[in-house]
Formats: C-alpha cells, structure tokens, sequence
C-alpha cells in the first residue's frame, strides 16, 4: 500500500458543481509529488481535503494505512506552506518557527534545538530575532518553510509557495526546496499552475484538469509522452497538423500513417530550419513561407506558414534565426521521433 493514498475523491460545492470529480493518487515514502494544472482545476481544494481544512464529499484519505478522514485537523501531522507566507508580523523568525511546537508539548530546550535546526536548513540562522516584516517575500517564505518543517511532519503540502515572487527568485528557491525536501526526506505533495517548475521540482507530476486527473507520471513521461491533448499543450508548446494530403505525405516520409491515429502533432524543438533548404536523408522536408520571429534570448522561435498548418519551430542558436525575416520562404525538417499521435 502506498504511504499517501486518495481514493476515488469527490468534492461538491453546491447543489452540482464538482471541484473534484473521482481523484485517485498514491504517494509514497520521501516522494515530491506535484498537482500541475489551470487556475480553478481543483489543486488547492485536494490538498485542502489532505489537511481537513474541508472534508470530502465522498472517497477515502489514508495516510500511512490509518484512515485520515477521521482525525481532526489540528491532529493530522501535517506541515503546510501557503503562497502568501502566513506568518505572524509581530513575531520573530524565532517565535514564527516555534509556534508549531508550542502545543505539542516540546520541552523549550528542545524547541530551542528544533528551531535552531529548521532555521539552519533554511539559511536562516543568522535572522531568528528579526522581525518578518522587515525582510523580503523570499526570507519569509523561508520562515513558512521552516515553520512547517519542525514539527518533523508525516506529510508536508505547499500550495503555489513560490507564486509571489520574482521569477529569478523563484528559480532559486524552488531549487532550494528540492534539496531540502530531499535532505529530510518528508513525503511532498506540491501545488504549481507554473509547468516548468513542476518539471524542475518533481519526482512525479499529476496534472490536472477540471476537477479530474489527466496523467501522473514522471517529470520526463509528462512531456516526452503526453497521455492526452490536454497534458501536450498544457506542459510544453506544442503544433497540431491538420489533417489532409500534405500531412499523409509528410508522415509517409517518416514510415507512419495517419490513419493510425485521431490527430498528430510535433514539438517547436524536433522541427529543425534547414539551411539552404538542403534536403536531409533523416527525417520528412516541409517548406512555408516565416510569418513572424520571436527572440527570447537563449533561443528564438520561428513561426511558419506550412502546407500541414502554422508551426512554431524552436531555434537554438538566435543568430542564425534572425537572418530568417517575416515574408522569407525556409524548409523545415521534421525530426524522425517528431510525430506525437492523440486519439
Ligand atoms: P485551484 O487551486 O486549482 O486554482 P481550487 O481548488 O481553489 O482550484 O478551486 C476549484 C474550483 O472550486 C474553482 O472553480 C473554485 O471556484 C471552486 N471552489 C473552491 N472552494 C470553494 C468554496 N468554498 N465554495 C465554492 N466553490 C469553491
Ligand atoms: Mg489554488
């Protein structure tokens, strides 16, 4: 059995709305698991349920095989962090951190210990006396961290921490909390609407959708090998082909038919620019006239007027895409594994 189990959850709102509609995962041991999904698809509403801050309308919670649904909120070992940080302003970091301890019956000296460890594994040591509202929203999601980390939980949620910062920040962080999570090797169930957080952070990824789940899989299965439309385009860019004689021929040019499947689709990174329109024996050729150039720095993506539809070829080397211009006609080389196949 796994450590974490969800079975079959259903949460009404209302006479009929389902904020989740039949949700089943498994978490294990030490595992960071991430919910991945749009604004209102139901992940704060599941984690929610996890911490009974709102009890199911039907389906079962087991955390470590005891039944979870039973036990109160304030007895589920359970640490949470939220987006907006939660602290108390008018306590210390000190204070912020202890404040779980306090009615747990912790001798002080051993809160003392506890904190001192929790502030440590945050880089917050030097700060304990400080007051939250004299440091930054980084520093205090610090505090949130540690805070939910030293009473030594069974499960530890975090629901969009790293939402109210700076995107540089937030690189920093998540990387941060990935090595801490690992270090204390707590169970993870992690909520981001941000696709390639949950790539960077994750062990496994359930991504979500409307209340109901859409895959769960590994960081590398979600993207190499979407399940559904949905999973294709949320996580990653994507081009759907349309249908007709242009994309049988190009799909022939690979050894697939397109009757095999509903619909295809290629990935911005598998299209290559071929400089020259030089032909190459590995793969199928289309052309089509540029209709637009977007620089983003490391890279630069080429929109394309082609014969199976609009395609956004991804460009590795911005230097060699800007000599493409808007109006100019290039060829385009479809790796041999570019094809994705949707029913
Ligand atoms: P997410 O965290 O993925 O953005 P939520 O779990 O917060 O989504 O919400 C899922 C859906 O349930 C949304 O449509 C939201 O409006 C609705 N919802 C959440 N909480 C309540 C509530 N207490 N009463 C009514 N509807 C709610
Ligand atoms: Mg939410």
């Amino acid at each position: 059995m796994s450590y974490l189990s969800v079975n079959n959850a259903t949460k009404q709102f209302g006479e009929s709305f389902k904020a989740l509609n039949g949700i089943s995962v498994a978490v294990e041991r030490g595992e960071f698991f991430t919910l991945l999904g749009p604004s209102g698809c139901g992940k704060t509403t599941l984690l929610r349920s996890i911490a009974g801050f709102n009890d199911l309308t039907s389906g079962e919670i087991t955390l470590g095989g005891a039944n979870l649904r039973v036990v109160p909120p304030h007895q589920r070992d359970i640490g949470m962090v939220f987006q907006d940080y939660a602290v108390f302003p008018h306590l210390s970091v000190f204070d912020n951190v202890a404040f779980g301890l306090k009615p747990r019956k912790v001798s002080a000296e051993a809160i003392k210990a506890r904190v001192a460890e929790a502030l440590a594994a945050v880089r917050l040591d030097a700060m304990a006396d400080r007051l939250p509202a004299a440091m930054s929203g980084g520093q205090q999601q610090r505090i949130g961290l540690a805070r939910a980390m030293v009473i030594n939980p069974q499960l530890l949620l975090m629901d969009e921490p790293l939402s109210n910062l700076d995107a540089k920040l937030r690189i920093e962080l998540r990387e941060e909390i990935r090595d801490i999570q690992k270090q204390v090797n707590i169970a993870t169930i992690y909520v981001t609407h941000d696709q390639e957080e949950a790539l960077a952070i994750s062990d496994r990824i359930c991504v979500m959708n409307a209340g109901r789940i859409e895959q769960i899989g590994t960081p590398q299965e979600i993207y190499g090998n979407p399940q559904t439309q949905f999973v294709a385009t949320f996580v990653g860019t994507l081009n759907f082909l349309n249908a007709g004689a242009a994309l049988d021929a190009m799909l022939g040019q690979l050894n697939l038919s397109a009757a095999a499947a509903k619909s295809w689709a290629v990935r911005p990174e598998h299209l290559d620019l071929l400089v020259d329109g030089a032909p190459t024996s590995d793969g199928a050729t289309l052309s089509g006239m540029v209709s637009k150039f977007t620089y983003l720095g490391r890279e630069a993506h080429l929109q394309v007027e082609t014969e199976v539809g609009r395609l956004v070829v991804q460009l590795a080397n911005p230097g060699m895409a800007a000599t493409k211009a808007v109006g100019e006609t290039v060829s385009i080389n479809v790796q041999p594994s570019a094809p994705m196949a949707f029913d």
